[in-house]
């Protein structure tokens, strides 16, 4: 076992004993930062801790019938994804860009709760990827006897490893989970209770398995021949989502929208991107435009699309300057913006890769 860190996470390397031959048709690493899916029963069988990766045969024995090599990198300090922060997102693209060219693929194992979050900010960070990176996570326990954990690990393992003629059959940031594959940045997390916790409205999915896996290779994004990935490594986040909600009055938008260094917003509008009309509101969003903040309208619905112009109440919204969202989840968004914002120099090129598909992100 080897350690290692980047910044303030620490890893610990853990290699585990597959079908693999010596010369191994494929190579996998799996980054395992903490969630559900790594939970078991302590030793009085009472309340569920992280497990160590070290005994995944124990758990999992039918991974070591994989015949691709097999290699675990599990963060020191396993964390409930509801505590992820950029720095995470960051430790994670530089681990996949420093052993980008040593894998076929690779496979994150996070919690569920922020899982959109994070697919969608690995999505922007890993330009012109063109390996698979594909999230996964349970609803219930490795150490549960019902656990979703041994068919979302396998699979994903498998989708990252599947390859035709040489080439990966995806090449972008995905998240799959029960019987699913979704694109990353189009997933959101729309249940806690049942193993359906992953749907994307506005996208269909990658690949579909039952008895086999099948792709969806319209859906997918195709193989570049060119290996020009570019790896980001900022994030800035003096940004905030303001969700309107009937009722909501004048010192909490002002209140949001006069927060110190604020760059960006989420609006998150109501339908197809509608909002109130009343002046006060309007003139509050058009004198945070003033200052330069970006106001960015994103739908509470969870399929259709902005359409700014259709009704009255988001005509004035496109004439003040608030950029489309489209058809792009919160999640999908917000780390858009984080994402822009760090990255690339000025408003008036921000705006225009907020409003159009970066990374397949909207249509
Ligand atoms: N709270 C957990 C997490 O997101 C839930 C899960 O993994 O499903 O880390």
């Amino acid at each position: 076992m080897k350690r290692l860190f980047y910044k303030q996470v620490h890893y610990k390397q853990i290699d585990i004993n597959t079908a693999s031959p010596k010369a191994p048709g494929a190579s996998i690493m799996v980054i395992y930062t903490g969630g559900t899916l790594g939970m078991v029963y302590d030793q009085e069988g009472k309340s569920l801790v992280p497990f160590d990766f070290e005994q995944i045969l124990e758990k999992i024995p039918e991974i070591s019938r994989f015949e691709f090599q097999l290699r675990v990198i599990s963060f020191n300090q396993l964390i409930d994804s509801a505590n992820v922060t950029p720095a995470h997102w960051i430790a994670l693209a530089t681990l996949i860009e420093e052993n980008y060219h040593f894998y076929n693929g690779f496979v994150i194992i996070h919690g569920t709760d922020t899982m959109a979050y994070s697919a969608s900010a690995l999505s922007y960070l890993l330009e012109d990827l063109n390996k698979p990176v594909i999230f996964t996570g349970a609803q219930l326990p490795i150490g549960a006897v019902r656990t979703d954990a041994r068919e979302n690990l396998i699979t994903a393992l498998e989708i990252a490893a599947a390859r035709r003629d040489g080439r990966p059959l995806v090449c972008e940031v995905a998240l799959y989970f029960n019987n699913q594959l979704l694109r990353g940045n189009r997933a959101r997390k729309v249940e806690s209770a049942h193993f359906g916790a992953f749907e994307s409205r506005n996208y269909p999915p990658l690949a579909e398995s039952g008895i086999r896996i099948t792709y969806n290779n319209a859906a997918l994004k195709p193989y570049q021949p060119f290996d020009t990935l570019t790896v980001f490594k900022k994030m800035d986040t003096r940004v905030a989502i303001l969700k309107l909600f009937p009722g909501i009055n004048r010192n909490m938008v002002e209140a949001v929208l006069s927060m110190p260094n604020l760059r960006g917003v989420v609006l998150e509008t109501y339908g197809s991107g509608n909002a109130p009309t009343e002046s006060w509101f309007l003139d509050s969003i058009k004198a945070a435009i003033d200052r330069d903040i970006l106001v960015y309208n994103v739908s509470q619905c969870f399929g259709g699309t902005v359409m700014q112009g259709r009704y009255e109440t988001s005509k004035t919204l496109q004439n003040i300057g608030v950029l489309s969202g489209g058809d792009i989840t919160t999640e999908a968004a917000m780390t858009k913006m984080m994402f822009l914002l760090a990255n690339i120099g000025n408003n008036q090129d921000i705006k225009k890769q907020l409003i159009r598909s970066i990374r397949g992100e909207l249509t």
